[in-house]
């Protein structure tokens, strides 16, 4: 079968000098894993890392892809859930299901967790034409939901999912401030805010402000431009709120740092809650601590998330009020031309395919 295989890391993001086609033989289930034939995979920033070597080194010869999605064809003698001919997308948070984390249910705590396709491997990841999981890597896609949408939605929504219900808790009424709006997860955190009943302020570059619209935020406004927290506490300042609710936002959601971190921070009510999942502009961000103790501001990090709130987001999804937004599709050979769009993010909206 057709893989997309790296034998070496890129020390200068040329892709298309490490990234070959293979033909490599077809996967065998081990007892409890299931064989599927991936019809459409998700590109993740964690692909690029690999390619790096860093910050990780990951196994050689390796095959990217955490978000893959397809038919099962094979079982192994244990698996339970899951039959020949389901449609399936991939969990790609590999833990141990037996530490006090896992059976906590925070099995993103895991300290033996591994990222399928990134830190996997060799040779084991969802970029192609037949790849294998654990049965409880998996998820069934549910009726009125295409390969497509789930692949895009995998590791992507479950970030979003996590943030906004697991960790920060919306509750309708909330005044929600989704940063980078337009990015997979942005995209998401717009819609799940809105399911739950929230008013949503989004946040993007002035060429995609009208997208976030579209999407159900209420308003948009532009991150680029120096204030544009001034114009988001303006817009607050018009936005009726609960009875007896003060001025100001209640949760933002938050994945790109550096210098709009403080800002973020001015724009919290008393009690409010910022979480975050990512710094894409910058780790280092200048914190104002009176921002802080002063007004009871919660502070939370999260990242991906359990396979049930994998399950709750595309469970919305299939009834029609999630659903993912893709840029583009790539076939195995443009993968290059996939990975480097993602890199420089330039006219990017949503989430970039690859399909064997
Ligand atoms: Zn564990």
């Amino acid at each position: 079968m057709k893989a997309l295989v790296y034998d070496e890391y890129t020390t200068n993001d040329d892709f298309s000098k490490i990234l070959k086609i293979k033909d490599i033989p077809e996967p065998k289930p081990r007892p409890n894993e299931v064989i599927f034939k991936v019809k459409a995979a998700a590109l993740n920033y964690d692909d690029i890392w690999g390619m790096r070597g860093k910050p990780l080194a990951i196994p050689l010869p390796h095959i990217s892809g955490t978000d893959a999605a397809g038919e099962v064809i094979e079982i192994g003698s244990d698996v339970k859930n899951i039959k020949v001919g389901d449609r399936i997308v991939s969990h790609g948070n590999m833990s141990c299901r037996i530490c006090k984390e896992c059976t906590a249910g925070r099995e993103y705590d895991c300290r033996d967790r591994k990222i399928w396709g990134f830190e996997t491997g060799p040779l084991w990841g969802g970029y192609c034409e037949v790849t294998h999981l654990p049965e409880v890597n998996v998820v069934k896609i549910p009726e009125n939901v295409t390969y497509e949408q789930a692949a895009a939605a995998s590791m992507t929504l479950l970030t979003s999912w996590h943030m906004l219900v697991g960790r920060a808790k919306i509750q309708p009424g909330q005044l929600v401030l989704i940063m980078g709006g337009s990015s997979g997860v942005g995209s998401y955190g717009i819609q799940i805010a809105k399911l739950f009943g929230c008013t949503v302020i989004a946040t993007a570059s002035p060429d995609k402000l009208d997208r976030l619209l579209e999407l159900g935020a209420d308003f948009a406004v532009d991150h680029r431009k120096e204030d544009w927290h001034k114009e988001v506490r303006e817009i607050s300042k018009h936005i009726t709120k609960p009875f007896g609710d003060t001025l100001g936002i209640d949760v933002i959601f938050e994945h790109i740092g550096g210098s709009h971190w403080n800002k973020e921070l001015t724009l919290l009510k008393y009690g409010a809650t910022i979480v975050t999942t990512g710094a894409t502009t910058g780790y280092h961000s200048q914190t104002d601590l009176r921002h802080i103790f002063f007004k009871g501001i919660n502070i939370l990090g999260s990242t991906q998330g359990s396979r049930a709130e994998l399950e709750h987001g595309l469970y919305w999804m299939s009834r029609g009020k999630i659903k993912s937004i893709i840029d583009s599709e790539y076939t195995l050979e443009k993968a290059p031309e996939a990975h480097n769009k993602m890199l420089n993010g330039k006219g990017l909206f949503g989430k970039i395919l690859i399909k064997p």
